[in-house]
């Protein structure tokens, strides 16, 4: 038939329907969803006409093209994958994994109801900022904390509450962007506050902030340039510097920690303060997120003065950008970990930021060795070296020695290799480096070992 003529020819809803009702699995759709399938069906095949491209518009071709529509609602789209990229930090495959504590703080309440704001002792309403206050007080020595739905809204509220309609003074080297639009001279707009700006992009001096203040300056602010590092002629005034001239003037200094960590900790050679060192160096509020460093769930952590909290606790914003109970459960079990357990060991972020590269290295031998015994031919592999970055927009100074397995399978390209791994029904995310496919092991599990061999087999069997 001519392309032409067959776009007459695409049979009616109503006759797929009635071919696609002989179909056993098909009729386990609602008959709704199953229309909407066909549609999307059919549209397709009249724009690959319309393009010039003859397609099967038979009608078991058109059920079929709907079927697969079908399927991948069984599938939800926010699913596991396997990182095996060596970015422990990855934003775009969702942060931090949590830990086993944190993970059976969300099942706890998950599906039931819960003490969110319900105080138990008294029968009456509760707070649900008082889970987690008692713990961020202890690890960060603040005198009070409060947490909200993300970092990015812990610096809105903060700067609302403490400095609207007022200016707020940061340095030039830290008006920084973190991506997703999150950049501080729009975040300072819409908050209310103004920026003024002192210093220059590499030295700003204690002077400048000094010139800047006046009577309707409201905070001064201190920005951690976590997602990159200036070298060479630099410098800015220390935290000891600018809480003492804010204090002097009875001005609230801040500072967004950006990744922030309850433990001081140096990774890949970047030294990372933590947050009780920022709070003792005067600094009256600080912010940070939950699932950078901290190791937990997206939250955005506020702590410092109690006078400062109480303000924030009457902004209306607040209400807007308060966080629901499974990342605060979450929030929960994974400070558990940092008041009772070892977190080094317990939390996932910290133990693969931690791994020596003896470990690394002993388990891309396992990783290599799983590959061999597979006995594919065509499947060439090996244990290499590598060096990745912490990720997050977090240490962008570290580098993290580490290792990996190397593989390349024959007749194959690496590009197809990784397409064919990341297109998987568990996704397995991998680069490729000179050719080859690179599995860096840091953040990958035993189970994923297997699972990678197995993926790996199941393309080696298959026709290129
Ligand atoms: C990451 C980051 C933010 C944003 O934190 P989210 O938790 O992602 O909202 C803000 N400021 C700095 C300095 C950061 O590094």
């Amino acid at each position: 038939m001519e392309v032409a003529n067959k776009f007459k020819a695409i049979p009616s809803i109503d006759r797929l329907l009635l071919v696609a009702a002989n179909d056993l699995e098909i009729s386990n759709y609602p008959r709704e969803l199953v229309t909407d399938c066909l549609r999307q069906a059919t549209a397709r095949s009249r724009e690959l006409l319309r393009q010039g491209v003859d397609t099967d518009i038979e009608a078991d071709a058109l059920v079929a093209m709907a079927k697969l529509l079908l399927r991948r609602f069984n599938k939800p789209s926010l699913r596991r994958i396997i990182n095996a990229t060596g970015v422990v930090l990855h934003t775009n495959l969702g942060r931090a994994p949590l830990s086993t504590r944190a993970v059976s703080c969300v099942n706890e309440v998950m599906a039931g109801y819960s003490t969110l704001e319900y105080d138990v002792d008294t029968g009456n309403r509760g707070s649900r900022y008082s889970h987690v206050v008692q713990q961020l007080c202890r690890l960060t020595g603040a005198e009070d904390a409060i947490v909200v739905n993300n970092n990015a809204a812990a610096v809105m509220l903060v700067l609302s509450a403490l400095a609207k309609g007022r200016e707020v003074i940061v340095s030039r080297g830290e008006l920084i962007e973190i991506g997703g639009s999150f950049r501080i001279p729009d975040v300072l707009k819409q908050s209310g506050a103004s920026l003024v700006e002192v210093g220059t992009t590499n030295k700003t001096h204690l002077s400048d902030f000094e010139q800047a203040i006046g009577c309707n300056t409201g905070a001064i602010l201190k920005v951690h340039t976590s997602n990159y590092c200036i070298i060479g002629f630099t410098s800015q005034p220390s935290g000891l510097e600018l809480s003492e001239l804010a204090h002097k003037h009875n001005l609230p200094v801040i500072e967004d920690l950006g990744s922030g960590t309850l433990l001081p900790l140096t990774v890949g050679g970047q030294v990372e303060p933590s947050v009780n060192e920022r709070l003792s160096l005067g600094f009256d509020i600080v912010t940070f997120s939950g699932d950078k460093l901290l190791g937990g769930a997206q939250a955005g952590i506020i702590a410092g003065k109690a006078e400062y909290i109480a303000k924030m606790k009457k902004d209306p914003l607040l209400r807007a950008i308060r966080i629901d109970k499974l990342s605060l459960a979450a929030l929960e079990g994974t400070l558990m970990e940092y008041t009772l357990g070892q977190p080094l060991r317990d939390i996932p972020v910290l133990a693969m930021l931690n791994a020596s590269t003896d470990e690394l290295r002993e388990r891309a031998e396992l990783l290599n060795n799983l590959m061999v015994k597979t006995n594919l031919p065509g499947l060439a592999a090996e244990v290499i070296s590598l060096n990745s970055p912490a990720g997050g927009g977090a240490l962008p100074a570290a580098v993290l020695a580490g290792y990996g397995v190397a593989v390349q399978l024959a007749g194959r390209s690496a590009a197809e290799v990784e397409t064919c791994l990341r297109q998987r029904e568990i996704p397995i995310i991998a680069r490729i480096q000179e050719d080859r496919v690179i599995l860096d092991v840091r953040c990958l599990t035993e189970q994923d070992f297997v699972e990678i061999a197995t993926a790996l087999c199941e393309l080696g069997r298959l026709e290129p």
